[in-house]
């Protein structure tokens, strides 16, 4: 197992999104301008405490070999336990594990998480493994990250290409050489194995929580809004049918297909989501358009929930929303976010609206290591707790600064990093 406790940025071609290492670091120095923080804990924080990378090989249904890379990066455990997902996916690098592992401090932070930061991966493409392979896969790598992961030390969870079945196998494979059941070790795992409820649904709650909180900031009633959501999965889906639940006028809904627009509002349950039915959103359209016309729509508030870099230079002047809640990570470039904040479009970050993954996570985890699982409403009752506060934890630093939504967010986070970092000095 290789590991190393330095990054270097693969910096983007001139006219490419930046990659997620250049972001991460650009908002650390960004936000550590506007803060008087000691320079060398901000000098600590542009570097991954370590990048484990391993090699994985695994046996195919015919019989042959295949050896695969796994990474895992471990970026700040300054407030406890690494925390943040595996993903399997053919463009899996070190670099960008090491900045989505940095996105995961910057988001534990802002939602005062008593975690750290970490992101892994396996460079494969999943959808050509059968179901055995992929089990194979995924407990070679449980065995190769053993001695870095734990339920105390770093706590993977899903991400693109795994799901809670992947978590399941993780976690038995975990167990078994440990030789006790230890289900505090993965997050995201089926009910039945420790698994919490409300988890899959956690992330568009937390964006609907957040849109909603802003609407009224910005004086807005709900049963007078507008909203488009981009991307009908389990953040999209589940975030459009709270706010249509809660009275908002749901007009456009969209998958990889394109977008479902009704100007009189769209009955969001009757159109299946990614899970209940894959990219069936158009098929359910009266009036069908495409994504990039979704994105620009005369509405009051845009949920981007798909990819990222989906609001860039190219069309920043012609979104016309007031209120842009990223649902999706990173689905604004930081052209676009300039542009829009120059059009005195607000932008509510993908670190604090979508932080609802993690943060049942961290209930998840609770409820694994107190070996008692909570109810779907208390699970839900104390989601609705935790992003009030966080929120208003960054409604603060906004008003105070004058700074954009995004420069809040983040400078929320970097106070309790530089804090907690303050506080416990450099070893030895
Ligand atoms: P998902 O796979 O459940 O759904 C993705 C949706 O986006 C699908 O409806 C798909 O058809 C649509 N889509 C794909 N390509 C598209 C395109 N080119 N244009 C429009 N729509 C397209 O994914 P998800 O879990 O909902 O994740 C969506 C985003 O939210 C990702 O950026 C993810 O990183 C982020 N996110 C997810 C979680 C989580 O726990 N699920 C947590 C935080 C952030």
């Amino acid at each position: 197992m290789a590991s190393e406790s330095s990054a270097q940025t693969v910096a983007s071609e001139p006219g490419e999104p930046e990659s997620a290492l250049e972001t991460a670091r650009r908002q650390l120095h960004h936000a550590a301008e506007k803060l008087s923080i000691d320079p060398n804990i901000v000098e600590r924080l542009n570097h991954p405490k370590a990048v484990h990378e391993v090699t994985i090989p695994i046996e195919r249904d015919d019989g042959t070999v295949e050896v695969f890379t796994g990474y895992r990066a471990q970026h700040d455990s300054v407030r406890g336990p690494y925390k943040g997902g595996l993903r399997y996916h053919p463009e899996v690098t070190r670099d960008e594990c090491v900045g989505l592992g940095m996105w995961m401090t910057w988001k534990c932070a802002v939602m005062d998480l008593p975690f750290g930061g970490a992101k892994g991966g396996v460079a494969v493409n999943p959808k050509e493994l059968s179901p055995a392979e992929k089990e194979r896969l995924t407990r070679r790598f449980a065995g190769e990250i053993r001695d870095v992961i734990g339920p105390t030390i770093d706590i993977p969870a899903p991400d693109m290409g795994t799901d809670p079945q992947t978590m399941a196998w993780l976690m038995d494979a975990y167990s078994m050489q440990e030789g006790e059941t230890i289900p505090g070790v993965v997050t995201g795992k089926p009910p039945v194995v420790g698994g919490s409820e409300g988890r899959e649904e956690a992330p568009g709650r937390s964006v609907a929580i957040i849109t909603r909180e802003a609407c009224e900031y910005y004086g807005r009633q709900l049963d007078e809004t507008r909203v488009a959501v981009q991307g009908y999965g389990s953040v999209g889906a589940n975030a459009a049918r709270l706010l249509d639940e809660w009275g908002a006028t749901v007009v456009a809904v969209s998958d990889v297909n394109g977008a479902m627009y009704d100007p009189d509002g769209i009955d969001t349950a009757a159109v299946p989501s990614h899970d209940e039915e894959p990219e069936a959103v158009t098929k359910y359209a009266d009036t069908v358009i495409d994504n990039d016309e979704l994105l620009t729509l005369d509405v009051d508030v845009l949920v981007p929930a798909a990819l990222g870099n989906v609001i860039t230079e190219a069309n920043a002047d012609a979104i016309a929303a007031d209120l842009v809640v990223e649902g999706a990570n990173g689905p604004t470039t930081a052209t676009a976010g300039k542009i829009l904040a120059e059009r005195g479009v607000a932008v509510i970050p993908d670190i604090l609206a979508n932080a609802g993954g993690v943060t049942v996570s961290y209930f998840e985890w609770l409820q694994d290591i107190n070996r008692r699982a909570w109810s779907l409403e208390r699970v839900n009752d104390e989601l609705e707790t935790e992003m009030r506060t966080a929120w208003r934890a960054v409604r603060r630093e906004f008003e105070n600064r004058d700074v954009t939504w995004r420069d809040a967010a983040y400078i929320v986070a970097l106070s309790r990093l530089g804090e907690a970092h303050r506080a416990r000095g450099l070893w030895p």
